[in-house]
Parts: structure tokens; sequence; C-alpha cells
């Protein structure tokens, strides 16, 4: 029976699980997922995580719970820095221990530190030693690793060409399964982290309501890279040093500087330290595009349907009107 290893559908999960499975699967593991959050799951993070950590954290230990007794081991992956020029908010970088010290019964944690600034084979080398924990010659790994890394590429593309996460993975199981909605009426911009704006549970079905509200949305994941790149240190004497703000106030400046977008929502979550310093920021940003709506929502544990609804029913039909009276002008 091959072995297990337990993969939370939390925090880097948006963005790493096609490499990561496609890597382990290559190397003859499988992976086990936690699924979608749930209340219960919340209630466990909420339960095991310090206090004072913000949400998704909190989430992560829950999903911990929900995988640890059905692997062999977990993937906790001390992720630092994967561009050589921003890291990790210092969350991720203790992830692993805040794990092992909160929760008890854990089955072996990988916790392989990942950290492009030690050289350039600096990740190749991390990936080796994880294959090496599951007796994977270098050579398998490596060959893995690339596997892994045009899966990654394939999956980037289709977040690019303006999928979510989810659909992109459903469209890296089955190409083609999926068709693109009709062109919406409006198109809001939704910034924040993608573990906050992808997880449906935490973000109250933020995406899905606005889809069905008639509002289409693009997000820091469906831009180009080398297009967040362009926007240097967006007027600020130098760039943000965490990797998920830095590329929120790069789409947010980009965003508007385009002005293809009919309003801006930024997702925010309760007890985040980084989003503090980066919603100011986006909000002194958005005063000088008044004609572009903006809102930020702030999530935590108890964030209610019934509100989140009513604040973006009516923020959306604010715009609407909005448009609606610059067209009769016009
Ligand atoms: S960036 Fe904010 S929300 Fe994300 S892990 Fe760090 S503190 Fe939490």
């Amino acid at each position: 029976m091959a072995v297990k290893v337990g993969i939370p559908n939390a925090l880097l999960y948006y963005i790493y699980y096609p490499l990561w499975q496609a890597f382990f699967n290559e190397i003859g593991v499988q992976v086990v997922t936690s699924g979608k959050t749930t209340k219960d799951i919340l209630n466990n993070g909420v339960r095991e995580a310090l206090a004072d950590a913000c949400v998704p954290v909190k989430i992560f230990f829950g999903h911990v719970m929900g995988l640890k007794d059905r692997v062999d081991y977990l993937f906790i992956p001390r992720v630092v820095c994967v561009n050589r020029k921003t890291i990790y908010c210092p969350k991720f970088l203790g992830l692993p221990d805040m794990i092992r010290h909160s929760i008890t019964g854990l089955p072996p944690v990988i916790d392989i530190r990942m950290d492009s600034r030690q050289g350039y084979f600096a990740m190749l080398k991390a990936y080796t030693e994880i294959g090496s924990i599951f007796n994977a010659s270098k050579h398998s790994s490596f060959r893995a690793y690339k596997k892994a890394c045009r899966t990654l590429n394939r999956y980037n593309k289709l977040l690019q060409s303006g999928w979510n996460p989810h659909e992109a993975m459903s469209l890296l199981r089955k190409p083609g399964s999926l068709s693109k909605p009709p062109e919406p009426s409006l198109n809001f911009a939704v910034i924040g982290y993608p573990y906050n704006i992808y997880d449906s549970f935490i973000s109250v079905n933020l995406l899905d309501k606005l889809r069905r509200l008639g509002v289409g949305t693009i997000t820091t994941e469906n831009i180009s890279p080398l297009l967040l790149a362009w926007q240097k240190n967006c007027g600020l004497p130098k760039r943000l040093f965490w990797t998920f703000s830095d590329r929120a106030l790069k789409a947010a400046h980009l965003l508007f500087k385009q002005g293809r977008i009919d309003g801006m929502l930024h997702l925010t979550a309760f007890g985040c330290g980084p989003d503090s310093l980066l919603n100011k920021f986006i909000e002194l940003e958005a005063k000088k595009y008044k004609n572009i709506p903006f809102m930020t929502l702030m999530i935590d544990e108890h964030t209610g349907e019934a509100g989140m609804s009513t604040r973006l029913e009516a923020f959306v039909d604010m715009v609407k009107r909005r448009k609606e009276a610059l067209a009769c002008l016009k």
C-alpha cells in the first residue's frame, strides 16, 4: 500500500497544490487532502490554535486536525521565499512549529525549509530532500520536480486566463470540462490573499455571491507576474516585505491604473498584521480613483452569511446605479 501524505486545504494549498500533488504522485506517494473548510474544521482550529492567530491560520489548524489520523505524514513545508525578493508572512515561517507544539498525536511532519535565497538550486535541493524521506533517488526526485514544475506552469496559465484555483484544478484533471460564463455586466477586482478569497467557507462564498449578482471578478492570481513586477514599489520607498501583501498591493495599483474594473473589494482577515498596513496603502490609492468605488470587507471566525450578503448587495447596487447614471450623462 502506498504511503499517504496529508496536505491541508488551506494557506499555500491554493498556490502550490498542483505542484505538490504531481511531485508526490511521481515518486509513488499518495496524497490525501482535508477537503473543503467546514464549521467543524473551523471550530477545531479555533480550539487548537493560539487565540491571537489570524483566522486563516486557525483554519489551517482545523484542517490538520481533520487529516492527522488518516495519513502517514503531514506535509507542512516551511516556505520562506520563492522569488529571492520577498518573504512569506512570519506565520508561514513558524507554521510547522506552531502545529507541532499545539496539536498532539501528529504523524511525522515534513517541514523542509524552502528558501530560494539559499542558491539557484535551493528549491530542487528541498524537493530532493523530501524525496529522500520516501527513498526516492536524487534522479527520481529531480524528474518528479521537473514534471511538477510543468504542472504548476499549466496551472498558473489557467489562473492567468481567468479561472479560479478550484476551476483550474478541475481543468488540469479534465481539460475542456468547464466553459467560461457569459460576459458579466460589471467587473470587480477582489484583492486579498488566495487562502481567504478562494476558501468559500471563510469568505462566505464571496465569489459565488458576486457571480450570482452578475459581477465578474479578477484577482491577483489572474494577473501575469510580469505585469505585477512592472508596478515596482508602488510609489513606496521600498517594496512590502511579505510576498502576498506585495503582490496584492501591486495588483490593486495595476487594476486601478488600467481602469477596466467597475469596483474594487479588499478582503482582509481579522488579526492579520501585514493587512493593517496593506489595507491602508490600498485605501490611499483608492482615494486617487474616485471613479472606482472601493470597499474593505473584514472576515473573522464569526462572519455571518447575512451580514456579508447585505454589504455586497448594497455595494453592487450602488456601483450599478452609478454606472447607469454616468451612461445617461454621456
Ligand atoms: S498574511 Fe495575514 S492572514 Fe496571512 S498568514 Fe500572515 S497574518 Fe495570517
